[in-house]
């Protein structure tokens, strides 16, 4: 099956199952948040969103965009760490609330396109000038994509597309 960046959330979530929820790579990371993902968090843990976002979440910036994602635990001098939410025998607690990017990554033949879904639907904002310039630039530097996030698709309008990239459409 190809993925591109419209094919819609039902059928990532069906390819993101394949995960056996073995915890390996929630040992040196973790996924980000969508709309939606605090409050059923919160839900589960008895507590306010901003409790939960004090206590359990940081910031995750891409592409001028900044989502929230689980704080890593993480040993003296290195940059990668436990999520938060992992359990003692590496099960993920919130498992059946676990934010959007966990339940769609994972590390089968799909697991690179799966995150990058994620990225050009929830990092990538079209409508951010900002977003589109720092996406132009990644791909610039070779950045992998997803059919159907060319620059050409996403800003079909030429000349506008011209005056982000030139700084003549700041916001
Ligand atoms: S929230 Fe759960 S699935 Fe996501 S990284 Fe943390 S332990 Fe893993
Ligand atoms: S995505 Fe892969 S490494 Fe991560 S928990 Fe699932 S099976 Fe394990």
């Amino acid at each position: 099956m190809e993925i591109n960046r419209k094919t819609p959330l039902s059928e990532i979530l069906k390819l993101g199952k394949t995960c056996s929820a073995c915890g390996h790579c929630c040992r040196h990371g973790s996924g980000a948040l969508a709309r939606g993902d605090l409050k059923k968090i919160a839900d589960k843990l008895g507590m306010t969103e901003k409790e939960v976002k004090e206590r359990y979440l940081e910031n995750s910036r891409k592409f001028h965009t900044v989502l929230l994602k689980p704080k890593l635990i993480k040993e003296e001098g290195r940059p990668y760490g436990r999520c938060v939410f992992l359990g003692p025998e590496n099960k993920c607690s919130i498992h059946d609330v676990k934010p959007l990017q966990c339940a769609i990554g994972n590390c089968t033949e799909h697991g690179e396109e799966l995150n990058l879904w994620f990225t050009l639907n929830h990092y990538l904002n079209e409508n951010d000038p900002e977003s589109v310039r720092q996406y132009a630039i990644y791909l610039k530097c070779g950045g992998k994509t997803l059919p159907g996030a060319e620059l050409s698709k996403l800003i079909k309008d030429k000349e506008k597309l011209r005056k982000i990239l030139e700084y003549e459409i700041m916001r």
